[in-house]
């Protein structure tokens, strides 16, 4: 018998509005005894059934939603219907966007919390961050070699969130060996390699693909300012665009040394209009805004200033300070992209800070375009949390 978890009154409201997560203080009471991870019922004050759910008794997400259907059993069976579910958006957008790299699974909103897969040609790379992801590893990993035989599964369960669910740092190779080196994927005729046993979140920023198609067309002909540059993807976008002149800064050599290496696996870009500088840019900006450099275009795509709410105020003055340096280095009429990919920071409240950072600047500007993660980290209508990444496209005058 599975154990049950019965909820507070009116905490079973959540649940019927199909959120998946429940967190500790709506649990009345737990009837029988589950292991971390382990399938429970969820059922409503008065006993009526409400789903089934991944048990964390570490974590303040005390359960995570699987299923609402009370005939579902939570099996191989279950994990593949839901791959096949994921699957079929991705084909849908495969069709219009040429990309062997491309997110798979994008956990809760892909009704699979805690599961991120992304796909890497050959390489399925699999992040498990909750409980319940744990538990299921092995049911998980057969249910992929059924549906994909060919591909080579790699873990990459190694952020720190996973603490908060009472779980270690996990990673390497589950199917096949270890990639011997970086792996090369396309996108939108570009070549991008990627890092998949050490590279950020599982390698590289999939969330960014449709939007380094935008960037693209804003540096046709001028000097472009690739800010945080990571491994070059904007970058390289802007030389496809056709910019005259990028220069890609990070704080990480071994990013930068990456991007290098991108740039030469794509031979029909001119190579000798990229420069990789190693530098922090809140400095670097500053420094540029000393000698009277201008550019035509800035890119601003910033680490996540804030992990938590606390962090939050922070943050704030991170983004206002990166984004009135940026835009007083704009030629008139230059245009901004700028980013934040921090779940905690709404959109509202992110455009309010560019405005704030336009008055600083003496500069006034004009949103061209909201930009958003890409297709394939879709945010599922009841669980808003699944929106992180925003971005503006500014005309700055
Ligand atoms: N734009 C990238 C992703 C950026 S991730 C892409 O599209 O792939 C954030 C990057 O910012 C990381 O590579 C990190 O090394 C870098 N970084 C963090 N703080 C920095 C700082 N103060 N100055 C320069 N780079 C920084």
């Amino acid at each position: 018998m599975p154990a049950t978890l019965h909820l507070q009154p009116e905490r079973e409201k959540s649940v019927l509005r199909r959120h998946p997560w429940i967190f500790s203080k709506g649990i009345a009471r737990v009837e029988g005894k589950a292991a971390i991870g382990e399938t429970v019922a969820v059922r409503a004050a008065d006993g009526r059934f409400l789903g089934w759910a991944a048990y964390s008794p570490e974590s303040q997400i005390r359960a995570r939603i699987w299923s609402l259907d009370e005939q579902a059993v939570i099996d191989q069976a279950f994990f593949e219907q839901k791959l096949r579910q994921a699957d079929a958006l991705r084909q849908h957008l495969l069709l219009r966007q040429q990309t062997t790299g491309y997110r798979l699974v994008a956990a809760e909103s892909d009704g699979l919390p805690g599961i991120t897969i992304d796909r890497y040609g050959p390489y399925l790379v699999l992040q498990l961050l909750s409980a319940g992801a744990e538990y299921h590893r092995q049911t998980l990993v057969a249910a992929l070699q059924m549906l994909y035989p060919d591909c080579l599964i790699y873990e990459r369960s190694d952020a720190d969130v996973r603490h908060k669910e009472g779980l270690k740092p996990v990673k390497g190779p589950l199917v096949g060996a270890a990639p011997a080196a970086p792996v090369a994927i396309d996108e939108l005729g570009l070549k991008l390699l990627v890092d998949i046993e050490n590279g950020h979140k599982t390698g590289f920023y999939l969330d960014q693909r449709d939007n380094r198609a935008i960037a693209a067309d804003y540096c046709t002909g001028g000097r472009v300012l690739n800010c945080f540059s990571y491994t070059g993807g904007f970058g390289l976008a802007a030389l496809r665009g056709g910019a005259s002149e990028v220069v890609n800064v990070d704080a990480s050599e071994g990013a930068l040394e990456l991007a290098r290496h991108s740039l030469a696996l794509n031979p029909q870009l001119d190579a000798s209009r990229a420069q990789f500088l190693k530098a922090d840019v809140f400095k670097l900006l500053r420094w540029y805004r000393e000698r009277g450099e201008q550019f035509d275009t800035i890119i601003l795509d910033p680490p996540k200033f804030a992990d938590s709410k606390a962090q939050l105020m922070g943050a704030c003055r991170g983004y206002k300070d990166i984004n009135m340096l940026a835009m007083q280095l704009l030629k008139p009429g230059g245009t901004l992209l700028t980013f934040s990919c921090s779940g905690l920071m709404p959109s509202d409240l992110f455009q309010k800070i560019v405005a704030d950072a336009a008055l600083d600047a003496g500069r006034d500007a004009q949103i061209l375009r909201f930009l958003r993660q890409s297709e394939d980290h879709p945010v599922a209508i009841h669980y808003p949390e699944g929106l992180y990444l925003k971005g503006l496209v500014l005309r700055v005058l």
